[in-house]
């Protein structure tokens, strides 16, 4: 009997080593299996949030990052009444419509752009298959809109009658100050219509978390209004508009181009990411980067960034009040204001 008990006792003590050592084990491995995450998607503006919605569609329901970031930021582009982003843009001092736009995904740093592309409503469907189709990066102007015609897509007047009535008004003055959301100019009696109010609509940047953890980004513009002729912005460069690294997280840029450039802004951010900072606090600190080294200038000028890290925490901070950003997930469907370095 007492032989029996101590097998039985053996047994049992056995059984549950054997338990516990499968548990760990199933906790390693359960460490080592890809994680089903909780997508979400982010992007700069109020009119974010219809774009949101658009990429929700493909998020949701088990869509790869990339399509959907192109999906939501192909809302903007195609609204005539966003004077800011694609058909409908404000044109050059030339009158000329010229679109910037690219897209990037976090696990091989794959990416594409197009800059100082015309005629072109989707650019950043241009931008998507540089990064697919071609062994580059960035194809800019003629080049850009051959490799588009070659693919299928069709040349368009992107000028619309209300942008060329604006772009008249303008050629009264022809004034070209190198602020940014120069088109709230034309409504100057309406406080919510200045630089860094809350109307104030500029580049769509967009940041996203498929299922699978994959990170993705697409950034597109028509850039600053009344631009010189082949000036390119931020919005087409990565590093300085849109950057990606699905180890850390991903950063956009909506403002005055010239200074996100200087800066390598959404580059800089996301390493300040990989550092430990927030996204609220990377993106501040390179606002401030900004702001420190002309605080006089930086009153005339709005730049504002908007992070997401790869856990799906997200944050923004702008140069001026107005800088406002959309968040979809599971959980909520919001606008948000940035808080700002000056009032
Ligand atoms: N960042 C864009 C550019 O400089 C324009 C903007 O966001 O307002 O082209």
């Amino acid at each position: 009997m007492s032989h029996r008990r101590k097998f039985l006792q053996t047994s049992v003590t056995g059984a549950m080593a054997l338990l516990l050592q499968r548990k760990a084990l199933a906790s390693v491995t359960l460490d080592k299996v890809p994680v089903i995450n909780d997508p979400v998607v982010i992007s700069t503006w109020d009119f974010g949030k219809a774009a949101n919605a658009e990429a929700w569609k493909l998020l949701s329901t088990g869509g790869d990052v990339i399509d959907a970031v192109e999906a939501g930021v192909k809302v903007p582009e195609a609204d005539p009444t966003n004077h800011s982003v694609g058909y409908g843009g404000f044109p050059d001092r030339d009158g000329k419509v010229t679109l910037d736009a690219c897209i990037m995904e976090g696990t091989a740093l794959n990416c594409g752009s197009v800059a100082f592309l015309e005629n072109i409503v989707h650019p950043i469907s241009v931008a998507k298959l540089v990064m697919q189709k071609t062994p580059h990066v960035m194809l800019v102007g003629e080049g850009a809109l051959q490799f588009a015609l070659a693919n299928g897509f069709q040349k368009e007047n992107l000028l619309t009658p209300e942008s060329e009535k604006a772009w008249k008004e303008w050629l009264k003055t022809s004034q070209y100050a190198p602020v940014i959301n120069i088109e709230n100019q034309f409504k100057p009696v309406d406080p919510k219509q200045l630089p860094g109010g809350p109307n104030n609509h500029d580049t769509i940047g967009m940041l996203a978390i498929d299922k699978t953890g994959k990170m993705g980004g697409a950034c597109t513009t028509s850039g600053a209004a009344w631009k010189m002729r082949g000036r390119v912005g931020d919005s087409p460069i990565i590093g300085a508009g849109l950057y990606v690294d699905g180890e850390v997280g991903a950063a956009t840029s909506s403002g005055l181009g010239e200074e996100v450039i200087r800066t390598c802004g959404s580059h800089t951010v996301v390493e300040l990411m990989r550092q430990g900072l927030s996204p609220e606090k990377a993106c501040k600190n390179a606002v401030e980067r900004i702001v420190n080294r002309n605080p006089e200038r930086a009153k005339t000028l709005q730049v504002g960034f908007l992070a997401l890290n790869k856990k799906g925490e997200y944050g923004a901070y702008a140069i001026h009040k107005g800088f406002t950003y959309s968040v979809k997930n599971g959980k909520e469907e919001k606008i948000y204001e940035a808080k700002a370095i000056l009032t």
